[in-house]
C-alpha cells in the first residue's frame, strides 16, 4: 500500500472551511445593529466604488414603440471613463410614477436579450429561452424595467486590450483586485448610479426601485440589495446558496470571490442585510452550480435573519422544476403581492 498523500489544493481549504466561524455570521440580536457592522464591512471587502465623481451625463440613443409599451435605449456615466449603455422600457397603459425593476443579465451576449433583440442589430427579434427576457416580462406585468450593461458583459466587454482573457470577466476581475476594488463592487456601483438616473428622469415610484437577475445577474441583485438603501425589493435567480455548497465547491467565474469574505460572512448572512425588504429568490431544482440543498440551507438560516427583522412573511423561495434559469410564472406573483401590499418598508441604515 503506497503513502497516501494530500494533494489537492481544495482538500486543505476545505479543511480550513470546516474552521472558519465568519467574524460576522447573524448570531441574534438586534438586527439593524448587527446590519450596521457587517454592511461596513461588506463594502470594504466588496470594494464599492466612490459615487457621483463624473457627472450623469444622460444620453437618448433611441426609443421606439413595442407590443407592450415603449423601449428606449440610453446611455449615462457610471464612472469617468466607464459609461452605461441601458434600455428604459415603460409599460403601455400605465400612468406615472412608474415601479422599477432594474434587470440584470448574467453571463450571456448582454442586456440585449432582456428586451429579446440581436445585440448588433436591436430591430431583429431574438429567441430567449429560460424566460430571460426580464424587461418583456416585467412590461407584461404593468411595471417599468431599466435594463443595464454590466461591466465586462455585452456591450461593455473588453474591446481595447490587445491580449484578452477567453473568459469575459477574468481581466476586468485581476486588473480591480490589484487596484483594491472588486468586478462585482463595481457592478454594484453601476446599479448605484443607475438609481440616481431613476430619480433623475421624475417619472420613477422611487418607494419602489427594485432589482432582479439570474446567474450572474442574480448574484449582483444580492450585492446591490445588501449594499444599496434605496433598493426597496429584490428578485436573484441561480446566484443565492451557501458559499460552501457552490462558489467554494464547483467552478465558477472569478467574478464571484471576494478577498476574505468567508472570514467576516457566508451567503445568508449577506442577503440578510436585506431584511425587512420585500425579498423573492428563485433557485432551479436541477441547477447543477447552485445545488438546491445547500439553497434550502442557505435559505433556513435567511429566513431566520427576517423573522428577527419581523417580516418572516416578506421573505419567499421559489424553487422551479428545472435547471439555472429564471422561473417567470413562479416567481412573479409572489413578488407582485408584495408590492400591492405597499408595506412600509423602514429605511435601513
Ligand atoms: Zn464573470
Amino acid at each position: 500500500m503506497a503513502e497516501s498523500f494530500h494533494l489537492s489544493p481544495s482538500e486543505y481549504h476545505r479543511w480550513l472551511m470546516d474552521r472558519i466561524r465568519p467574524a460576522l455570521a447573524w448570531g441574534g440580536g438586534d438586527v439593524a445593529a448587527w446590519q450596521e457592522r457587517l454592511r461596513e464591512k461588506l463594502r470594504e471587502v466588496i470594494g464599492l466604488p466612490p459615487q457621483g465623481v463624473a457627472p450623469l451625463a444622460p444620453r437618448s440613443l433611441w426609443k421606439r414603440e413595442h407590443p407592450l409599451g415603449t423601449i428606449e435605449k440610453i446611455a449615462f456615466a457610471g464612472e469617468p471613463f466607464a459609461d452605461i449603455t441601458a434600455y428604459v422600457c415603460l409599460p403601455k397603459n400605465i400612468p406615472p410614477p412608474y415601479p422599477f425593476t432594474i434587470c440584470l443579465q448574467g453571463h450571456s451576449t448582454g442586456m440585449h436579450v432582456s428586451i429579446a433583440v440581436q445585440r448588433e442589430d436591436e430591430t431583429k427579434p431574438l429567441a430567449v429561452e429560460g424566460d430571460r427576457d426580464f424587461a418583456l416580462g416585467t412590461m407584461a406585468r404593468g411595471m417599468a424595467a431599466l435594463c443595464i450593461e454590466q461591466r465586462s458583459f455585452g456591450e461593455r466587454r473588453e474591446q481595447l486590450q490587445q491580449q484578452v482573457s477567453r473568459d469575459g470577466c477574468h481581466d476586468a476581475v485581476m486588473q480591480a483586485l490589484m487596484l483594491g476594488r472588486t468586478l462585482a463592487g463595481e457592478r454594484v456601483g453601476d446599479v448605484d448610479r443607475a438609481i440616481d438616473y431613476l430619480a433623475w428622469r421624475g417619472d420613477a415610484d422611487m418607494d419602489r426601485v427594485g432589482v432582479m437577475g439570474n446567474s450572474g445577474g442574480g448574484t449582483i441583485s444580492i450585492y446591490s440589495a445588501a449594499l444599496l438603501p434605496r433598493i426597496r425589493f429584490a428578485m436573484p435567480s441561480c446566484a443565492f446558496c451557501t458559499y460552501r455548497e457552490s462558489i467554494m465547491s464547483i467552478y465558477h467565474c472569478a467574478d464571484n470571490y471576494l478577498p476574505g469574505l468567508l472570514r467576516w460572512a457566508e451567503s445568508a448572512d449577506v442577503l440578510g442585510l436585506f431584511a425587512p425588504r420585500p425579498l423573492v429568490v428563485v433557485a432551479g431544482r436541477e441547477d447543477p452550480i447552485f445545488p438546491i440543498a445547500g439553497v434550502r440551507r442557505a435559505f433556513e438560516k435567511l429566513s431566520a435573519i427576517y423573522a428577527a427583522a419581523g417580516a418572516a412573511d416578506r421573505c419567499l423561495l421559489v424553487v422551479g422544476d428545472g435547471g439555472h434559469r429564471f422561473y417567470a410564472d413562479a416567481a412573479w406573483p409572489p413578488l407582485l403581492a408584495f408590492l400591492r401590499q405597499r408595506v412600509p418598508v423602514p429605511q435601513p441604515h
